[in-house]
């Protein structure tokens, strides 16, 4: 028997995260388990353990009411590629990457278009009163929800414009 079975849970059907297990799906709410989990960095269990640094490589769906653009939404999964680093201080650095897809109306001819986002971003998480731009975290670990929904906000571009030149439709001035 796969050790998936000790995930089990009453009343919910709780899949296997292992590779050989025979039940192979993944259902969201193990998905969101797991993304909860990679969304956050317990500062205390790595110090324990001495590692003070890592990667956190992970996607989650789009949340289209960020997006502020007429008639555009993600045509992709967001994913994030972290590296973090754990200061003495107990402050922790994150940098990394955000990319997606965005599909709708272009902004200039509104035809339908999509444009691949790729952003850098990068947070310091403090253990007590953040200064500007800091986050703040408490009880040793990292919650990195607000940051991710920043950085999405953030790279999210002003409009949306086909790879080709295009021009905007010409109208009748009265
Ligand atoms: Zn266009």
């Amino acid at each position: 028997m796969c050790p998936c079975a000790v995930f089990g849970v009453q009343g919910i059907e709780f899949p296997c995260f292992f590779a050989n297990c025979p039940e192979k799906r993944l259902t969201n709410l193990a998905k969101k388990f797991i993304l909860e989990k990679s969304m956050k960095i317990d500062v205390r269990r790595c110090n324990a353990e001495k590692r003070y640094s890592g990667e956190l490589n992970f996607s989650m769906e789009g949340d289209n009411s960020l997006i502020d653009i007429p008639f555009v939404t993600f045509a992709s999964p967001v994913a994030f590629s972290l590296h973090y680093d754990i200061w003495e201080d107990d402050c922790v650095k994150v940098t990394g990457s955000v990319c997606f897809d965005l599909s709708g109306a272009c902004s200039r001819c509104l035809k339908q278009t999509q444009q691949h986002i790729e952003w850098q971003t990068e947070a310091l998480f403090v253990p007590d009163t953040p200064q500007d731009e800091e986050y703040p975290y408490r009880g040793g670990v990292v919650d990195l929800g607000e940051f991710l929904r920043d950085s999405i906000i953030f790279a999210l571009p002003s409009g949306l414009v086909c790879p080709d030149e295009c021009s905007a439709p010409e109208y009748n001035e009265e």
